[in-house]
């Protein structure tokens, strides 16, 4: 592990010991289009300190949460199995000392890491993936650990009862077909969101969100950008009309900095972070 050279996120709040961990996996050697995310927490954590700490949304104050700040995985150079492996390491050992740990990407390869991690400690979460994508390739570009095969890697991981992908609007033919044959896709719908997490209410969840499913007008620094994404605040509105759930970890990838030179990609990262921490730590 790397001690982060960027400031902490949202330093003013953070470095108190607790049951949650932030980690960031600067990993991008697994990009199919655009590369940059290993760029990703540094940014991110830059951007945060542009924004409060209080979330007049979510009425909370991440002031009064126990969280730490990790620093980075020291995994930029690695090979994606590699990087796998290391993340999957970390992972499971936080895990079996009962942390919990939002990972900031990193391309969504990071993703397959973090749940073979959870899995290796003897928890085989509920994994809830938020996409632009469906990521259901088998391997892409030779490369089975590509971000393009993310979920289908998590899917061999914790099988099709675990999985469960709300958001896509880009993928295959023959992806979408299987994850309907599978039942992994529950579509874009936000009531079947709901509905879906109204089924998963007491079940460990563990949250993968890529940033490509909002909209590249408002979050353009994204390596696969797809039109016809969700706002910002029709994310809120989806956090505010969740249940009560079990979320045992989370991360959020995908975000290249360097790709948005006005840099509200990474600010509006830092905020849904804000917000998913607000809403279940
Ligand atoms: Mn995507
Ligand atoms: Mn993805």
């Amino acid at each position: 592990m790397t001690e982060s050279s960027s400031p902490l996120f949202l330093s003013c709040a953070l470095q108190k010991q607790g049951d949650w961990e932030i980690i960031g996996l600067p990993f991008d050697n697994a990009s199919s289009y655009r590369g940059g995310a290993r760029f990703g927490p540094s940014q991110i954590r830059l951007a945060s300190d542009s924004i409060e700490s209080y979330s007049p949304y979510a009425d909370r104050d991440l002031d009064d949460l126990h969280l730490c700040d990790c620093g980075d995985l020291d995994i930029v150079s690695l090979s994606s199995a590699d990087a796998v492996e290391s993340i999957a390491a970390y992972y499971m050992q936080q895990s079996l000392a009962k942390k919990k740990l939002i990972g900031m990407g990193g391309d969504h390869t990071a993703s397959i890491g973090a749940v073979k991690g959870l899995c290796d400690a003897g928890l085989r979460p509920v994994v809830l993936h938020l996409d632009a994508h469906m990521d259901l390739r088998d391997s892409y570009l030779d490369d089975p650990n590509s971000h393009a095969s993310a979920a289908k890697r998590i899917l061999d991981m914790v099988g099709p009862d675990h999985l469960y992908q709300w958001g896509m609007r880009s993928g295959e033919r023959k992806e979408f077909e299987f994850a309907k044959e599978l039942g992994t896709y529950a579509g874009r719908d936000p009531d079947a969101l709901s509905v879906l997490c109204n089924k998963l209410q007491g079940e460990p969840i563990y949250i993968t969100l890529d940033l490509d499913i909002f909209d590249p007008a408002e979050l353009p620094g994204v390596g696969n950008p797809e039109p016809g994404g969700l706002r910002f605040i029709e994310f809120l509105h989806l956090l505010k009309g969740l249940p009560e759930l079990n979320i045992v970890g989370f991360d959020v990838v995908e975000l290249s900095p360097t790709l948005d030179v006005s840099g509200r990609s990474s600010v509006i990262a830092a905020e849904i972070i804000r917000e998913l921490i607000l809403t279940f730590a």
